[in-house]
């Protein structure tokens, strides 16, 4: 038996004032994605924008459907936005925050295990790194690539 370890850096910057002008951007527009959320179920409202490597910026946010399983994170809303309007732009950087009655929620958001699946997608679509930055109240986390977020993962090289 071998035991091996993984272990990976992150950034946390405890308010937006504090991030580079272009990340408060991202923050800013991913904010104002996660208020036009149609979430009815949970209430619980989240935002993304997506930077591409062209300058674009999209958004997206959750999706919500009375049969829960059809609807859609608001991370993957933007990607696929993006992919499916801009196929050969890389993806850059991926901002997400998520609120409740119209605040942000108290801890920073992470997205879900298949959000993570389909942004380490990207990532390896464009062969270019995709910095996360995910907010809270308590402030913004931020990885500098998305296979840091899915360790040991599953990619079309295991086909
Ligand atoms: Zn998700």
């Amino acid at each position: 038996m071998t035991k091996k370890q993984y272990s990976f850096d992150y950034e946390h910057f405890a308010t937006a004032k504090e991030l580079p002008q272009q990340d408060q951007e991202l923050v800013e527009m991913a904010i104002e994605a996660a208020k036009k959320a149609y979430a009815p179920y949970s209430n619980f409202n989240v935002g993304a924008s997506i930077l591409l490597d062209n300058g674009t910026i999209v958004t997206g946010n959750n999706q919500e459907n009375a049969a829960y399983p059809s609807g859609l994170c608001a991370e993957r809303v933007a990607l696929f936005y993006a992919n499916a309007n801009y196929p050969e732009n890389a993806v850059k950087t991926i901002a997400v925050v998520a609120m409740k009655n119209n605040e942000l929620v108290s801890t920073e958001v992470a997205p879900c295990g298949s959000c993570r699946q389909a942004i380490l997608e990207t990532e390896t679509r464009f062969k270019t790194p995709i910095k996360m930055i995910m907010g809270g109240k308590a402030g913004f986390n931020i990885i500098n690539n998305a296979t840091e977020l899915l360790p040991l993962s599953f990619t079309g090289d295991s086909l």
